[in-house]
């Protein structure tokens, strides 16, 4: 394999062959839509999607440190990273727990970002606590049947697949009698209804089962021993969404003070206030803490000194980190900022609303912030209950 730097400029030679000016903008919305998919196929016939997975399930078969200097070159010329709930959760996950058959067959689309999937955890009396779920899942011949219903969940009404939890066993410990399955979304007995939130978008649905079907084989790890493998999900989300280097670095590629200046300019003497400096220059510092903390995290769990749920620190600090940087530019546009709709406001005011209230949810998806906290205390710092 190249030396890192030697494949560093192989990634910037190629980066600048195949990603047009109009696309390094990062990951904003409605990037133009052809560019796009010509970025997405470049980067899937070199497995660059999902540069650690092996070759053979369409990865690009880097070591680590490959991995990350493909991706910190792509960040910094702003390219747009393609990532989804099957990169990042359910990818990992079939890795360690997938049959070959499953690896095969699931894994090759996900790496070329041709099937989209979402994650059937949540339900109306089960969020923080998910074990409580009562979705059910009883075996008909070689499909199981599945009757319930899913809530908050994201990309629901645009989704191909669902990796899900349902209960296939009732009469046992709430977490011994779960399993972890897969199935289409396009099938009679599914119906998706989307939920509107408070920032305007309609991201996420609530999904209704009656009589869905799911072939027995699609069962990811023991029937009824799902728990494990759902909790192993949970943490690739928690790393990759904010508790790991790379996900902190790429949330940290436009600084605080870049955003204020981008957003509230220079001229109305916001950047000289006091008061605002001193809580840049603090967060710029929290930034950077955590930044080292996740870096000699990730080092220990690596050498075996920590648990794997080391994740739910870095998700719980980045959470509150983003949801106060929102807080500060905020603070900066002044009641410009409280635009909802209407005259008197610049479209980006009224994005900067939505943008706050959207990191509100932050220390809330993938497990609320005092969830983390419980995760840390029992399963970081091992403290006895
Ligand atoms: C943007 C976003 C996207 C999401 N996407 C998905 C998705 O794709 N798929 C999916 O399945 N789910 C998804 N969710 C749901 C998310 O996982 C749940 O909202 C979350 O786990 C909390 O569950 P809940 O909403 O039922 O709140 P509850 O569990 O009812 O919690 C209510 C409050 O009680 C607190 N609380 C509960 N238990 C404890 C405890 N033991 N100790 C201390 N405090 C406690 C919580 O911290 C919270 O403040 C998403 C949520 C958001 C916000």
């Amino acid at each position: 394999m190249a030396s890192i730097e030697e494949f560093k400029q192989e990634v910037r030679s190629w980066v600048e062959e195949a990603l047009p000016a109009e696309l390094r903008v990062g990951n904003r919305k409605n990037l133009p839509r052809e560019a796009l998919s010509l970025w997405v196929d470049a980067l899937a016939a070199r497995g660059w999607i999902t540069p650690s997975w092996p070759t053979e399930y369409g990865g690009g078969g880097l070591d680590r440190k490959h991995a990350a200097a493909l991706m910190s070159e792509l960040k910094a010329v702003r390219a747009p990273i393609i990532g989804s709930f099957g990169t990042s959760m359910l990818g990992p996950t079939l890795l360690e727990f997938g049959t070959e058959e499953q690896k095969q067959e699931f894994l090759p689309p996900i790496s070329r970002h041709e099937v989209k999937w979402c994650q059937g955890y949540s339900e109306p009396g089960a969020g923080s606590d998910l074990a409580s779920l009562q979705t059910r899942a009883v075996l008909e011949g070689d499909e199981y049947v599945i009757t319930g219903q899913k809530i908050w969940t994201t990309g629901a009404d645009k989704a191909d697949w669902i990796f899900c939890l349902v209960r296939t066993d009732p009469d046992v410990p709430k977490h011994d009698g779960i399993s972890f399955i897969l199935f289409p979304m396009h099938q009679d007995g599914v119906e998706v209804a989307p939920l509107t939130l408070i920032d305007g978008s309609a991201d996420f649905s609530q999904v209704f089962f009656d009589g869905a079907r799911a072939k027995a084989k699609n069962v990811v790890g023991p029937v009824n021993g799902g728990w494990t493998v759902a909790k192993r999900l949970l943490q690739h989300e928690r790393s990759t969404d904010g508790g790991s280097e790379g996900g902190l670095s790429g949330a940290q590629k436009e600084t605080l003070v870049q955003l204020v200046k981008r957003e509230v300019g220079l001229e109305n003497g916001v950047l000289a206030d006091p008061a605002i400096r001193q809580r840049l220059a603090a967060q710029e510092l929290e930034a950077k803490a955590l930044r080292l903390t996740m870096r000699r995290a990730g080092e220990e769990a690596r050498a075996g000194q920590t648990g794997r749920d080391i994740g739910s620190l870095g998700k719980y600090r980045w959470a509150n980190m983003v949801k106060s940087e929102q807080d500060i530019a905020m603070l900066a546009v002044g009641t410009q900022g409280l635009g909802w709709d209407g005259p008197g406001f610049e479209g980006t005011q009224l994005d900067r609303t939505r943008a706050w209230l959207t990191t509100r949810a932050d220390s809330i998806w993938g497990g609320t912030n005092e969830v983390q906290l419980n995760v840390i205390a029992k399963r970081v710092l091992l403290i006895p209950e």
